[in-house]
């Protein structure tokens, strides 16, 4: 079985990330993470394969002390080096802050799949200051239907100073099933703590996926992420949506929760949660189905 982590993300401090952006948000000792870091922490988890994320969040990344520190930028070569390092390892994911300049960001799109071979776009709404459904970026999801590949859009709740709540919510993907039904839409974070709105677009739109990434410590569901998730995937089950989860970290070790969850199940005396073949589907098939993750020897990049 290849296993799959959907959700990392890269940066070195000062020149991608400022160190406070770590310290005063996360409470975390700044840590820089590139593709060797990555490969270290997936040999940790054991998984196989990781798609690796940079962006681009200078325009709206600010903190009142450090107001001339947003320099919150990894850009999508750095990325694509970190790939080529590890072409069996590693896949990337394009970052864009789309509507600065529509055009520009379309053409990036187009070279990061054409050149780097990266499987699929990540937006950020509420770091960007935009709806998923503000029309806008239409363009940008025409462009993923012509390309094939999903887009991977951060939903839900972060600790993250000047993003707003509104562009949060799940229930703004709607359209986007109904407008384009053959659009893979990944709902990132599965909305937390908006995940029974979630689990609705999941349900509804049959092109709706979902990763859990960063559920724990710090991040979202702090307090008992293994109940909540429990919670979570016996609703997703409900609805007969396991088979669209996707094991996600958020650079987090969260590995053990679908065990943990299913645990609960079982000491419950219920029927267990997770059966096998859904764990495999949630912990790497299904993630190298929708991305196309095909390792090809190390021939991609060859020209970085
Ligand atoms: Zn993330």
């Amino acid at each position: 079985m290849t296993t799959v982590d959907c959700h990392l993300h890269l940066g070195l401090i000062d020149e991608h990330t400022p160190a406070w952006w770590w310290w005063e948000q996360f409470g975390f000792e700044p840590t820089s993470v590139g593709g060797v870091e990555i490969v270290q922490f997936l040999d940790e988890t054991n998984i196989d394969i990781g798609l690796i994320q940079g962006g681009d969040i200078r325009r709206n990344t600010y903190h009142p002390d450090y107001l001339d520190d947003r320099n919150m930028y990894v850009p999508n070569d750095y990325t694509a080096r970190q790939c080529a390092m590890f072409p069996d390892r590693l896949f990337g994911v394009i970052g864009i802050d789309p509507l600065v300049d529509v055009y520009a960001s379309l053409d990036e799109i187009d070279r990061c799949v054409e050149k780097y071979d990266f499987k699929v776009l990540k937006l950020l709404p509420t770091y960007h200051h935009y709806r998923p459904d503000d029309r806008r970026l239409d363009p940008f999801y025409e462009k993923c239907l012509s390309f094939d590949i999903p887009v991977q859009i951060h939903l839900g709740w972060t600790r993250t100073t000047n993003t707003t709540m509104e562009h949060q919510r799940p229930v703004y993907l709607d359209r986007l099933g109904r407008d384009f039904p053959d659009l893979k839409v990944v709902v990132a974070h599965l909305g937390h703590p908006w995940v029974d709105e979630a689990i609705a677009v999941i349900a509804k739109h049959p092109n709706f996926y979902t990763e859990l990434s960063g559920w724990g410590p710090y991040g979202m569901a702090p307090h008992d992420p293994v109940g909540e998730a429990y919670k979570a995937l016996k609703k997703l089950k409900s609805y007969e949506c396991l088979n669209k989860v996707m094991f996600g970290s958020d650079n987090t070790d969260c590995k053990d929760m679908y065990q943990a969850a299913n645990a609960i199940s079982l000491a419950s005396d219920e029927a267990p949660l997770i059966s096998e073949d859904v764990y495999e589907n949630i912990m790497g098939k299904t993630a190298c189905q929708l991305f196309k993750l095909v390792s090809t020897g190390g021939d991609r990049n060859d020209d970085i």
